[in-house]
This record gives C-alpha cells, structure tokens and sequence, in this order.
C-alpha cells in the first residue's frame, strides 16, 4: 500500500480521531506534566499502534508507509505522538529475532494494547551514543540473569508494561568481535519495580514522561533473552530503521501544522493596512519551509518504500530522519518569526509544539551521527570514531 488514495482512509481516520484531542488537552498536560492516557488509549483502541503487528498475532498487518502515515496525522493534526510512538517499532525486535513461544505469548497482547510495551533500555549516562561501551550488565544466575546498572532517558517507563532492555552479557575484552557481547531482554516491569528495578522521571522542556532507571540485582528470567546471547548489538540496530522512517514521519507532520498555521497567520493578520503575508518577506520563509518539507517527504516514502520490499534502507532511513527533523525544525522557527509576539503566546500552541520538535535533532540519533553514518558508509570516508 504505497499510493496517497490507498492511504486517504486511514488519514483521515486518524485526523477524526485526533479531533477530539484539541489544542487545550495538550497543553493542560503540558503545565502539569502529565501523560496523555485518554489519547494513546483511543490511539490503542483504533489498532492504530498496531500497526506493524501481522495479524496472525492480531495486529493491522499494515506498510511501514501506512504506519508512517498514521504517525505523521497525529502530529500534524498537533497531537503528539511521543508518549505511544515506540509501541508501534519496540516490538519489532520481537517480531524479528524472538522465539515462536515469545512471540506467542507478547504479540497478541502487545496488538491489543493489554502489553505495552514501549519502554527502551539503550542509553546510559556513561556511554551517551556510544552503545558498546555501556555498562549496565547481566549475569547468568541458573535459570535467570542478574541485572546491574543505570539507564537514562527511558522513556514512558512509568506507561510500559515490558522494557526492552540492551545488557552486557560478556565483558567487552572477553567478547569475540567489537560488536559482540551484548544481549536483549524482554524485562516484566511490573514485577522488576519491587524487585530491582527503580524509576525516576527527568522534568524537560517539553512534556516527554522520560526517566533514568536504576538496576540493582534485578533479575530475569532466562527465557525473557531474546535471539541469542551476546548478538544483541545487532538485533537493536536492525529496529532502527523503523524508529528512524516513524519518527522522520512525525517530523514531516509537525512541519505541516506548522506551516499550516503560519500561512493562515499571514493571510489573516492586517498590519501598515494589509495581510503581513502580502510582504515577501514573511511569504518566503514560509514557502521555503514548505519546499524543505515537501523534499524531506520524499526521502520518507523513499525509506518507508525500500523497508516494506525488504531492502537494506539504513543510508535513507539516516537521510529521511536527518532531513525531516531539520525541516520541522525550521518550520518551527519560521512559525514563530510569522506569528510575532503571538508565536510566544501558550494558547496558540505554537510554543508547545516548537519545544516538542527541536528534540528530534538530537534523538533517537543526533545529526552528527547520522553525517558521520553517511560519511562513512555511503562514501567511503574513514572511520571518524
Ligand atoms: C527526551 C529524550 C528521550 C529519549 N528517549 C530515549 C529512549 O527511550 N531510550 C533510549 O535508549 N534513549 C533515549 N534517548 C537518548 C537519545 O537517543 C540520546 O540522547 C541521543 O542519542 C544522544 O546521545 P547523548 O545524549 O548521550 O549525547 P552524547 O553521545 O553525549 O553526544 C553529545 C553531542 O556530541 C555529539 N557527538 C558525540 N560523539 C560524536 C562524534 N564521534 N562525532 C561528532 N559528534 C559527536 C553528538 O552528536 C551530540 O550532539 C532520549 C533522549 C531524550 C533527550
């Protein structure tokens, strides 16, 4: 399902939805810092997040096009989609490298949305975008592993059911290769919060229900492994794709409202007797926003199109990622300078959504990987680190 009529449904499925979230829902949970429950409970009860799940284990069974078209709506009908995104790309780890049993016993649960599991144990404060040098650990122990250590931005921790967790199961000057030694759990919160497991939330700029966790002799059972010990590393990298092209996605949709709402601005507000729109200098800010949203767009479908036929996407899911959070950015930016003083008012919501926007630079990857990955990879440059 590639086309823009095939998709039109689900859009606007998605946009009639969206509408009962409105502007003051957002930023009443903005002020208080809260989570948004009654909208990724109507998001769950859509299917929506299942997207990606075949429907064998009860889920859509839909294109990363069509998943990457949901989450672009949401945002671009100035809803977030943050607080739920991962639900719909965690699981595919699972999906991709966990045994029939696991996936048995989680997919279903994980469609219905009775599972959630969108918590992602990567980042430590340590080791930052250097992955391989984290250090939270897990040691066989009989028929389970001991967990020791510190995550930090492990988003929606607090709204998760299961972590997938990234753990050091062999130390790094023992492990067989640079990239191996690494292994991924499945971790039940609920039953780790009393037994090891403590969460913390970080207050940030925008409303982001992100936390550090903390492991203390947490343990778990070996069946919640999955794939095999030690290949972990790559089992995490073949799901980045997915998060890259979904939240590339997002970036185009939050570029939209942006742009949308400075063109209404400037066609509506009357200053020295006429439209400020009128004045080339407010008109081509936001038409060069548009073109760079319409270009990074492309790069989008382009990645969606190469993961849904199989194909190796990392350089275009990288580029589409890149080029969608700096588009989205500079609507942003534009959108302000367009409103004036108005721009800073909290009740155009303009402010909020330009706060949620500027994270996505710096996360789940930040531009300077992502130039150093193309560098590298596509052109052949040397190894920078
Ligand atoms: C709100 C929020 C939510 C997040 N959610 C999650 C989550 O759910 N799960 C999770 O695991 N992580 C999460 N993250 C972490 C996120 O993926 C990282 O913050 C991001 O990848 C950058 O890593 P870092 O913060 O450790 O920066 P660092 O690695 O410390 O880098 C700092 C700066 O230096 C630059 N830099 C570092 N090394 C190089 C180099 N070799 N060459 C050039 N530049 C370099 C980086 O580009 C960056 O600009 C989240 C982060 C935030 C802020």
């Amino acid at each position: 399902m590639t086309d823009a009529a095939d998709l039109a449904p689900i859009r606007e499925a998605v946009r009639a939805l969206c509408a009962d979230f409105p502007g003051e829902y957002w930023r009443r949970l903005d002020r208080e810092r809260a989570y948004p429950t009654e909208f990724v409970a109507a998001l769950t009860k859509a299917g929506f997040l299942a997207a990606l799940i075949p429907e064998q284990y009860g889920g859509s069974g839909l294109t990363m096009t069509a998943a990457a078209a949901i989450m672009e709506e949401i945002q671009a009908s100035g809803c977030n989609g943050a607080p739920c995104h991962a639900q719909m790309y965690i699981m595919g780890t699972l999906l991709r490298h966990g045994s029939a049993a696991q996936k048995e016993r989680y997919l279903p649960g994980i469609a219905r949305g009775d599972l959630r599991l969108q918590a992602f144990g990567v980042t430590e404060p340590t080791s930052g975008t250097d992955t391989l040098s984290l250090r939270t650990t897990a040691v066989r122990d009989g028929d389970h592993y001991v967990v020791n250590g510190q995550k930090i931005w492990t988003s929606r921790a607090e709204h998760s059911d299961l972590m997938l967790l990234l753990a050091r199961t062999t130390p790094r000057e023992q492990a067989k290769s640079r990239t191996a030694g690494l292994s991924v759990f499945l971790v039940d919160m609920q039953q780790a919060r009393d037994n090891g497991l403590t969460i913390r939330p970080i207050r940030t700029m925008m409303n982001h229900a992100t936390t550090e966790v903390f492991f203390e002799n947490m343990r778990v059972p070996a069946e919640n492994l999955i794939g095999n010990e030690g290949e972990g590393f790559r089992y995490i990298l073949s799901g980045m794709n997915a998060e890259r092209i979904l939240i590339a996605a997002e970036c185009i949709g939050d570029a939209k409202w942006f742009i949308d709402k400075a063109a209404s601005y400037a066609r509506d507000r009357v200053v020295f007797g006429r439209p400020i729109g009128q004045n080339q200098g407010v008109q081509f800010p936001i038409a060069r926003a548009y073109i760079g949203m319409r270009a990074a767009e492309l790069m989008v479908r382009e990645a969606a199109s190469l993961d849904e036929a199989g194909k190796d996407c990392g350089a275009e899911a990288n580029m589409a990622k890149h080029l969608a959070a700096e588009a989205s950015w500079a609507a942003a930016d534009m959108c302000v300078q367009t409103h004036g003083g108005f721009g800073f008012a909290e009740e155009f919501d303009i402010e909020r959504k330009f706060r949620e926007t500027r994270l996505y630079t710096v996360a789940p990857i930040s531009t300077n990987l992502i130039l150093s990955y193309i560098a590298e990879h596509v052109l052949g440059l040397p190894r920078s680190y």
